[in-house]
Order: structure tokens, then sequence, then C-alpha cells
């Protein structure tokens, strides 16, 4: 009698193995535009049955990739071979201590939220996708969100893993783990190779406060200390599978105060940027005028009711927050103050309901700008999430008008202002072979303009199967070279997450 691969897997795993063609069919898309239909999909109970998964797979050299709620927006959770699916079992909180939290990859953000509230805590990262997407996903591709201006991205607050490598061998890793007695062999070996190229991975970093490329060799490792856990952040699943996260938590702050400026052209908006940081907001975002239209046009009760009637071309929502309600005042008014004459006031809030109604007309951007697809013409997303140091915020963005209109495109820009990450998509008539080939050239402009000014071509989104083949002009051959050796190191027989972070290759 011979067993089909799913009867093999259901053998060896408690977990839910699905191989029918709706359940094929529901895991072959994600929130980008690529569909591929996996040949199975594991659910696992626990981190035994992943360890049991993994093995098989490494035996049979069976490409795995994990997923959480599939809204990465460039394809990574996609594959043809077989999806572990985290959402369906592994998804509890295990631990919530002072400063830290322990939970299982597939837990929703929002629900994590919502406990940590009750405590007064909160994790910062808040992607617009909080009320779906997990936290094994935010790990992967290093999420981040409004707030992150102030308290950074996922890696940032990561502070330990237990991951499952490739072979089925689980290990709990964090800074001490080549120190321990029982070494895990993977871990001294990343010691050794970062440490013999640590001048060039100081170098070749992107100058920007958010980054999602490539692996983040730079988080890793620098003078005085090695942070193995972080390699994940950011790896998109290609190097092993999180089962576990043990993330730092903050006090949610007592005073918050959000004010929205309306200014005439995004130009304008982006002009003050840099000044506005001077007074040290926690979140610094902007939303153009075709997503502000949208908010008027469709009756959305997100902002002040005084946007229907002022000429806002382009907003920016400035959050200051801290424990000393003078000091949030204080920062709020002298920084208003000095913009009164170049921009109005559109609403301005320091109660909760407040904050969040109006950061529910940022959250929505993205989802907005999804809905300006007419017929065959789409908001294509490839350079929709670039970053420049807020300095050259205004000259990235002028290039980046200037391109539209030299190829008469209709757009959409918002983002992290703050950070100097813009999030824009061009309105492409996909069946227009002139305008589909536009995308590419629009892309190698776009981004060596950006590499060129020291940044990065995704500060949080990652990489995906869409920007792969960028990664390399972004860190230049030596340090690709170094994520070549990475993977080979934890992955070398390529089964995880293949063509993802580094162009595929095989032993
Ligand atoms: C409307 C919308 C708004 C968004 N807004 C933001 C935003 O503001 N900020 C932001 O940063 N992102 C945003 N995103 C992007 C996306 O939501 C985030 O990247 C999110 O964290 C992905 O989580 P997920 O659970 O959906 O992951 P998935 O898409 O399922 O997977 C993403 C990657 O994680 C890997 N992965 C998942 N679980 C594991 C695991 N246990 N171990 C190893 N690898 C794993 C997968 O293999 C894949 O490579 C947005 C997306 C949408 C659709």
């Amino acid at each position: 009698m011979t067993f089909s691969l799913a009867d093999e897997l259901r053998r060896i795993a408690k977990g839910e193995i699905l191989s029918d063609s709706w359940s094929r069919e529901i895991y072959s898309v994600d929130a980008s535009h690529y569909t591929i239909k996996p040949s199975m999909i594991a659910c696992p109970s626990d981190e035994s049955d992943v360890e049991e998964i993994c093995q098989y797979c490494f035996s049979k050299s069976l490409p795995i990739t994990a997923r959480g709620a599939g809204t990465g927006l460039l394809g990574q959770a996609l594959s043809n071979s077989i999806i572990i699916d985290f959402t369906r079992h592994m998804n509890k909180i295990l631990e919530v201590g002072t400063d830290y939290v322990v939970v299982q990859p597939g837990l929703v953000k929002g629900i994590l939220d919502k406990e940590l509230k009750k405590k007064g805590k909160f994790f910062p990262p808040d992607p617009a996708s909080s009320n779906y997407c997990t936290v094994g996903g935010m790990i992967a591709n290093n999420s981040s969100g409004a707030h992150c201006l102030a308290y950074g991205s996922t890696i940032d607050l990561l502070q330990e893993l237990r991951v499952v490598y490739s072979d089925g061998i689980s290990r709990l890793i964090n800074s001490n783990s080549s120190d321990r007695e029982e070494k895990d062999r993977r871990i001294t070996d990343l010691l050794r190779l970062l440490s013999a190229h640590r001048d060039i991975i100081q170098k070749g970093y992107p100058r920007v406060t958010k980054n999602s490329c490539g692996y983040r060799l730079d988080k890793v490792i620098n003078d005085k200390a090695f942070f193995p856990h972080k390699i994940f952040a950011a790896s998109e699943g290609t190097l092993g599978i999180v089962t576990s996260a043990r993330l730092k938590i903050i006090d949610i702050p007592l005073y918050r105060h959000l004010i929205v400026l309306g200014f005439e052209d995004l130009l304008s908006a982006i002009s003050v940027v840099p000044f506005i940081l001077k007074f040290s907001p926690v979140a610094l975002e902007i939303l153009d005028n075709t997503v502000v239209r949208y908010n008027v046009s469709n009756n959305s009760n997100n902002i002040n009711q005084q946007l229907q009637n002022e000429e806002a071309g382009c907003l920016l929502f400035i959050e200051f927050a801290g424990d000393k309600l003078a000091e949030v005042e204080q920062r709020l008014d002298s920084c208003s103050d000095k913009l009164s004459d170049k921009c109005i006031i559109i609403e301005s809030a320091a109660d909760e309901q407040s904050l969040i109604r109006m950061w529910g007309a940022r959250k929505n951007a993205l989802n907005r700008a999804m809905k300006l697809t007419v017929g065959s013409r789409k908001p294509i997303g490839l350079i929709e999430d670039t970053v420049v140091h807020p300095d050259m915020l205004y000259d990235h963005t002028q290039q980046l008008l200037q391109m539209y209109s030299e190829n008469k495109l209709d757009y959409v820009i918002y983002g992290h202002a703050g950070d100097g990450n813009l999030h824009t998509r061009p309105l492409i008539d996909i069946h227009s072979q002139a305008e589909t080939q536009l995308i590419d050239r629009l892309a190698n402009k776009v981004f060596e303009r950006v590499i060129r000014a020291g940044g990065t071509i995704t500060g949080e989104h990652g990489d995906g199967l869409a920007r792969v083949k960028y990664i390399e002009s972004v860190y230049g051959p030596e340090i690709y070279c170094l994520f070549r050796e990475v993977k080979r190191l934890f992955d070398p027989r390529c089964i995880m997450n293949p063509g993802k972070k580094v162009i595929q290759y095989r032993n």
C-alpha cells in the first residue's frame, strides 16, 4: 500500500493536514497580486508537530512556508509546496510579565493589544492590518506602523525566540545563545561569520530608522553585542520557523494628544516634516489628497466634518505623548503655533475615543488605495514602501511627483512621513503592455535614487517575491554574499520558503 504525502504528514502530526482543492485555493493568495496554489496545508497543534513536519520535509527536501494571516503585500506567504498555518492552534499568549510578553506566532496582533491594554501596556508596532495580522508574520516581515517613530519596529522589541530549524531541531535563541554549554552550532557559526565581516556590515546598511530589506545583520551584531534571535526578524521564514516569541512591552503613556493639520498640497506638508520632528512626536503620518478626497466623498466620519468645508489637499497626523501633561501640551503648542501660517487645524483631540476615530482615517489608507481600482487600472505596489532620511523626503517626493506627471499616471501617496517612509502606488492599466512595462522602469529609477540617497527599498512591508531581485542592489555584492552564507548555514537544503530573500539555490 502506498501513502500519499498528505497521509504521511497525517501520521506524524496531531494537527490537521488539508489537501482538498478548496483549502488549496484559499491559501493560494495573500494581500499581493500573486496566486500560487500550495500542495497542502498543515495546521500544527504544537511545537512538536512543527518539528516532525520539518524533519520529514528535510528528509525529502520538500519546501515549507510558514503562514500567519496572509496579509503580506509582496507574496511572502505563498508557495506551491507545503504551507504551515499557525492561526488555528498556535495562537495563544503564553505569559505576560511586567515588561515582556511571550506569545505563539499565530496570535493576532489586535488580540494581543486588547489583552495588554487591560494591564496598561502595549506592544508598539501597529500595522494598519493589526486586526488580522499575526505576531509571527510581524516578526518575519519586521512590521512597524505609525508609532514606530518613537518606539522602533518589531526587530527592536524582540527579546528571544523559540525556532524550529529546517531539519526539525528546535532551539531557544537569545543574546546568551553563543555562551551556553550545549552550544547551538548554527548560532556559533553565525557569530563567527558576522564577526569576520563586522566592518562591512557597519558601513554597508542604509542610514534609515526602519528597514525590512534582506537580512538585518546590522541588528544582529555590533561592537559590543550579539543578538542572534534578530536574524529571524525580516527573514520571511527563510531561516527557521518561529514557534514562540518573547517581546518587550511598554507602559501606555498617560497623556496622548493627536492633531490633524491640513496643508494646501503634498509638498507643503512634506516640507515641514524635519521641523516637526524637532518636537519629538510619537507619530507623524501623511495622507495625500486622493485619500482625503475619498474620505470626504464617502462621508467618512473619521475626521472632523471641517474637512468637508476646507480646501485641505494633504493631511499630517501628529501625535505627542508622555506621562507629564504639561510637557505633552508644551510640545504640541510650540509645534502648532510655529506652523500656524502654513496650515489649518482640521482637528485636535486628547480623548481616547477621538484618537481611535481619527487614527481610523489613516489606518484605512491602504484599503482605500486598493479601492481606487477602476476596470483594469490598478494601484500597483512595487515602489510602495521606500525609506529615505526625513531631510531628503522633500526631494524624493518632488522626483516621484515629476515622474508620475511625465508618465501621466494617477497615484496615491501616504505613509510614515516622520520616518521618511512613503507608501505610493501609481494606477497602472494592467491590460496595456506599454503601462505594465513601465512598472519595472519606474521601479529601477526610484530604487536607484533611493539607494543613492542612502535609503532602503522597503521599510516595513518586506521583499517577498516582488522585490527579491532588487535586494543585492541595496547592499552590494559583499553583503549579499553574506546573505547567501547565512541562508546556507540555517537552511542547507533550501527548503525554508525558497525564492524569498535570496535568489534560489539548491545544493
Ligand atoms: C490593508 C493592509 C495594511 C497594512 N499595513 C501595514 C502597516 O501599517 N505596517 C506594516 O508593517 N505592514 C502592514 N501591512 C503588511 C502586513 O499586514 C504585515 O507585514 C503583517 O505583519 C503580516 O502578517 P501576517 O500574519 O499576515 O503574515 P503572512 O502574510 O501570513 O506572512 C508574512 C511572512 O511571515 C512568515 N511567517 C509567518 N509566520 C511565521 C512563523 N511562525 N515563522 C517564520 N515565518 C513566519 C511567512 O512565511 C511570510 O514570509 C499591511 C497589509 C495590509 C493588507
